[in-house]
């Protein structure tokens, strides 16, 4: 009897024991399930779509020269200054029916950020280069305490082939729906070129988030070699609406 009753203590404060180690262990998982949540998996293109959309779209479903037309005409958009530029026709493809020259971006309080050299392109990049100007770029260089005086951009409409390689596919530029952004022009004349490793952290992360989630096509340095000196920007369509977000901080 006594033995029983030794025993069942021994298995009492083995089980009491085991049920410390359970709670042991459950103590320590949520700090591994913490732990497994880092580092956080890269963000999605999809993730980034809570910003405003262009405020004018070009209807794909339309015939190309129509489309041009009718989105030059809905680009009223007074912040975002644009001239009618004349038709563009190309071989192989190339041209644009209805470009516009992008000119400059207005701010509420009168400011003006210059496009240069002015850019021509379709309508809606213009739209959609504009927005990026105005609510991302000014906005990101205001918040570290200085002013956007221009942006200064590299390639726009230009007949050719992707990254100039003869056989290679038409580039986005031979249509007009793609645009090189090369650097920042600040108040003080100084320059911050977008693709520089030196450039402030916050403004390039912010760029790339809001670039990645307004362009179809963000190439920079880290995609293709071709693109280590300034950010390429377009409006391809693909099926399934897929993006690409290539440009590599670090
Ligand atoms: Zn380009």
């Amino acid at each position: 009897m006594e033995r029983a009753i030794v025993s069942l203590v021994a298995i009492l404060l083995q089980t009491v024991a085991a049920g410390a180690q359970d709670r042991r262990v459950g103590l320590v998982s949520p700090f591994l399930a913490l732990d497994r949540r880092f580092p956080e998996p890269p963000a999605r293109p999809n993730d980034l779509m809570s910003y405003a959309p262009a405020p004018t779209a070009r209807d794909p479903s339309l015939p190309r020269a129509d489309a041009d037309a009718t989105c030059r005409a809905l680009l009223t958009d007074a912040s975002i200054v644009t001239t009618p530029h004349a038709a563009i026709s190309g071989e192989g493809g190339c041209g644009i029916a209805a470009p516009v020259t992008l000119e400059a971006v207005l701010l509420p309080g009168e400011r003006r950020i210059e496009i240069a050299p002015a850019p021509v392109m379709r309508c809606d990049l213009a739209a959609r280069f504009g927005a990026f100007v105005r609510e991302t770029i000014a906005p990101a260089i205001d918040a570290s305490g200085r002013k956007v005086k221009r942006v200064i951009t590299a390639d726009a409409y230009d007949c050719r082939s992707r990254n100039r390689q003869a056989g290679a596919k038409l580039s986005e530029h031979a249509t007009g729906a793609a645009i090189d952004l090369a650097a920042i022009e600040f108040a003080d004349g100084s320059l911050m070129r977008v693709t520089d490793k030196t450039a402030d952290p916050t403004i390039a992360e912010s760029l790339r988030q809001s670039a990645c989630a307004r362009f179809s096509t963000v190439l920079g340095p880290g995609s293709d070699g071709y693109h280590e000196d300034h950010i390429h920007l377009d409006l391809a369509l693909r099926r399934g609406g897929a993006k690409i977000c290539q440009w590599a901080l670090k």
